[in-house]
């Protein structure tokens, strides 16, 4: 039976797509060996992230990359990841609306991803999904998360690429950002940029890129402003996303970027049995360590084990 649905999704079936996703993202066993097969047979798929506050224009943005992309004939998926609100309906509508205007286009593929990782950022599912969407044989799976807490930093650990998105105005411009984001954004998008402020921002930006000491061989993240509402600097932003990525493909022979991202779902998965250990804890054991009759590490290293 899993035999059959990898060879569904391998054909890029919807439904089999579908309800592979579903597979991964319960986590059970099933899911697994889904996964294993597929990865037997990967495809080339392009994984670019897309992160930004809520409201800064992403699902807009992303849209208009969809469109771009498929104009050069690409196939694209999408996956919405809102680790911050697993069970909110506010990503669950934005994308039925999406689906609905793809809904003809079977080179779309759209999901939205609720799982939650650790401190609501990216789960091994979001990786996993990734790889399966990648057997299906997808050029570019776009994952797009909401740059609150965790999901921000984690996005540079399993996309090939990470765009920032900023809007001007915010008052608070790029001090909201943590630092974290800052350094691993490849790209940085200055959406609403028919809003005033754009110079401003860019200022800051730039002001705080130059604190990164870039050496000639560097990448040295471009600014680009866009209007995602009129489509106005997506092929601007495609340009540089793909310069980007020839630039890495040159940078990276050894395959760095998929190890970084199988140590980012590995982790993940040791948290989540780790975090399972933990709850069940007794109050004994807490007070063996608390008495003295046993160390902190020896209890830490019966938890590992
Ligand atoms: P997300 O929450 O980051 O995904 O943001 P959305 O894509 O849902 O956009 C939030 C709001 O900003 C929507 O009302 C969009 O129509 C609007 N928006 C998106 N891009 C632009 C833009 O370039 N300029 C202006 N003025 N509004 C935009």
């Amino acid at each position: 039976m899993l035999q059959e649905l990898a060879e569904g999704i391998r054909a890029r079936r919807p439904r089999a797509v579908a309800r592979g996703l579903s597979l991964v993202e319960e986590g059970g066993r099933a899911g697994q060996e889904l996964l294993q097969q597929l990865r037997r047979t990967p495809g080339s798929s392009w994984l670019l992230g897309i992160t930004g506050t809520p409201g800064s224009g992403k699902s807009t943005l992303v849209d208009r990359l969809v469109a771009a992309l498929r104009n050069q004939g690409k196939l694209v998926a999408v996956l919405a990841v809102d680790p911050s609100s697993p069970f909110s309906g506010g990503a669950i509508l934005g994308d039925r609306i999406r689906m609905q205007r793809w809904h003809a286009d079977p080179g779309v593929f759209i999901r939205s991803l609720a799982s939650r990782g650790q401190l609501g950022g990216l789960s091994a599912a979001t990786v996993q999904s990734a790889a399966l969407l990648d057997a299906a044989g997808f050029d570019a799976v776009l994952i797009e998360t909401v740059g609150v807490g965790q999901s921000e930093v984690d996005i540079a650990a399993v996309a090939d690429v990470t765009v920032l998105v900023l809007t001007p105005g915010q008052g608070d411009g790029v001090q909201a950002f943590k630092a974290g984001i800052m350094e691993t954004a490849d790209i940085f998008v200055v959406n609403k940029a028919d809003q005033p402020g754009v110079q401003r921002l860019r200022r800051e930006i730039a002001a705080l890129l130059s604190l990164g000491a870039y050496g000639p061989e560097d990448w040295k993240p471009p600014v680009i402003s866009t209007v995602a509402l009129r489509d106005e600097g997506t092929e601007r932003l495609l340009a540089r996303l793909e310069q980007f990525l020839e630039w890495q493909e040159q940078q990276d022979g050894s395959g760095k970027r998929q190890h970084e991202r199988l140590r980012f779902e590995l982790r993940s998965l040791v948290m989540r049995e780790l975090d399972r250990r933990m709850a069940e804890l007794t109050g004994d054991e807490l007070r063996s360590v608390q008495e003295g009759r046993l160390t902190a590490a020896d209890l830490a290293a019966r938890l590992l084990g």
